[in-house]
């Protein structure tokens, strides 16, 4: 895999620890980690417009509109080091942005590899942002913000399983397990892919 290009979108709840994996898969595959929650938050930090505009959604625990995100994303896919490919960690969250990245990357001509889908039941869900609340003290992390991030990801974000499974590039991960072993899988389905690439 070392030295390849390889274009990875990750899928899943909030709370199943996709970005712990995400950060790990970028490192192992020398690829940059395109957190898009991360940017935001960024973004709020240094009090830029783009994070006042999305402060106001993510506290509440709702996407930011498409338009803003999409933007972004596209800017930074268009820098330097995605050329060589890139991990996508939070987006696409929307069929709106999935269609949207797809036309971004066929006008490239440089198509998704594979969508990891982590999968964790609701149960395991809330134990784990209720765990991360404690711990990090992120400003959504709150019981509305967390109940109403988990209904946006009903509506908007689950549809992507079926938008990706249609296109062949679903693969589900079973993301209950610790750190290791759930990487483990993960490597070995970004493996599975890269075999089948010709
Ligand atoms: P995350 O760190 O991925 O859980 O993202 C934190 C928050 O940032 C989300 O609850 C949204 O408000 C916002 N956000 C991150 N990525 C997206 C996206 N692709 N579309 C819309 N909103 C997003």
């Amino acid at each position: 895999m070392k030295g390849e290009t390889v274009r990875l979108v990750l899928l899943g709840p909030p709370g199943a620890g996709k970005g712990t994996q995400a950060a790990r898969l970028a490192r192992r595959y020398g690829i940059p980690h395109v957190a898009t929650g991360d940017i935001f938050r960024e973004n709020v930090r240094e009090e830029t417009d783009l994070g006042r505009t999305a402060a106001e959604y993510m506290d509440r625990g709702d996407l930011v509109p498409d338009e803003i995100v999409i933007e972004m994303v596209t800017a930074r896919l268009a820098e330097d080091d995605a050329a060589e490919g890139f991990l996508l960690d939070g987006f696409p969250r929307t069929v709106g942005q999935a269609e949207a990245l797809e036309s971004t990357l066929a006008e490239r001509g440089t198509p998704l590899d594979g969508v990891l889908s982590f999968a964790v039941t609701d149960e395991e869900i809330h134990r784990r942002l209720a765990g991360r609340r404690d711990e990090e003290g992120r400003s959504d992390d709150t019981d509305e913000a967390i109940e109403q991030r988990l209904n946006e990801y009903r509506d908007k974000t689950q549809p992507l399983e079926r938008f990706y499974e249609e296109r062949g590039l679903l693969r589900e991960i079973d993301a209950v397990g610790d750190v290791d072993e759930v990487f483990g899988r993960a490597t070995g389905v970004v493996g599975d892919l890269a075999g089948s690439r010709t």
